[in-house]
């Protein structure tokens, strides 16, 4: 069966060579066609690396045999930039009065703008704001070419390749203490994943959260990924508290800052611990 893959030109920055990279499938092409959080790691609310990697593309000069070299970003492309953002957001606002008839606004912005990324602000400035980056981009890259890097800043040259599932901190092949942080986290993944629910759960009960804003996930996955330390490193808090015996579960969660569903989970989780323990 044929398939349809996405390829995008990358740029080697160790080797200076450009190679064209195909998009994976399975598991990693389900997550990446979620356009709201593809860019997530599975394990917290930081950018994949892969992701990070994506939303910074470099400008590179093509050379002879695949080879290429960076393009440094000047002064006039820079001023340039401003420019031609400086003129499209006057014709924007100009489009927001009706001077080029009704649909001229939102015209601009399917072809310049994202609703996402500007968060559904259809303002001037909003667009100005997100406009000013694209433009500069778009001197730099002017008569050269956009690629995204195949490594991390920094890595070695035999490093691993980006992550898509995983940011730099939960790599599990990018550093030891990644490892560590991979394995400790990854037992909490279901406490992450129903934590993530119930906060979604709340803020849509109470109107605080929209599905659609992408700063509203960042918010949700950072305060469940909050919520999970606070469960795994003090234990022997959350044990003290136990242990008296006087507290109900409700009052150990405000002490420790969390819900009191992640408490009852924590609490499931010892007394399997314990089963599994006594079965040995
Ligand atoms: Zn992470």
């Amino acid at each position: 069966m044929a398939k349809d893959y996405e390829t995008h030109l990358a740029f080697d920055p160790i080797l200076e060579r450009v190679v064209t990279k195909r998009e994976a499938t399975g598991r990693i092409e389900a997550k990446l066609a979620d356009n709201l959080t593809w860019c997530f790691c599975e394990l917290c609310g930081n950018l994949t690396e892969y992701s990070a990697i994506r939303f910074n593309p470099v400008v590179v000069k093509k050379l002879k045999n695949e080879n290429a070299k960076l393009v440094p970003l000047t002064e006039k492309m820079i001023s340039l930039g401003l420019e031609r953002a400086k003129k499209l957001a006057k014709h924007y606002s100009e489009a927001l009065s009706g001077k080029y008839g009704p649909h001229k606004a939102s015209q601009m912005i399917a072809r310049y703008g994202d609703l996402v990324e500007m968060r559904a602000d259809c303002s001037v400035e909003s667009f100005h704001e997100y406009i000013e980056p694209k433009m500069k981009l778009r001197e730099h890259a002017r008569p050269s070419d956009l690629a995204w890097t195949t490594r991390l800043a920094g890595s070695a040259s035999d490093g691993p390749k980006p992550s898509k599932l995983y940011c730099e901190k939960h790599h599990p092949s990018r550093s030891d203490s990644s490892r560590r942080a991979y394995h400790r986290d990854r037992r909490f993944i279901w406490e992450y994943r129903a934590l993530m629910e119930q906060i979604w759960t709340h803020g849509f009960n109470n109107l605080t959260l929209s599905g659609w804003d992408i700063e509203d996930h960042a918010d949700v996955r950072r305060e469940a990924y909050r919520q999970v330390k606070a469960l795994r490193s003090p234990t022997s808090m959350l044990d003290d508290f136990l242990s008296k015996g006087t507290m109900t579960q409700a009052e150990i969660a405000r002490q420790l800052g969390i819900s009191r569903q992640a408490v009852s989970a924590a609490i499931k989780r010892r007394a399997l611990k314990k089963r599994q323990e006594s079965d040995r």
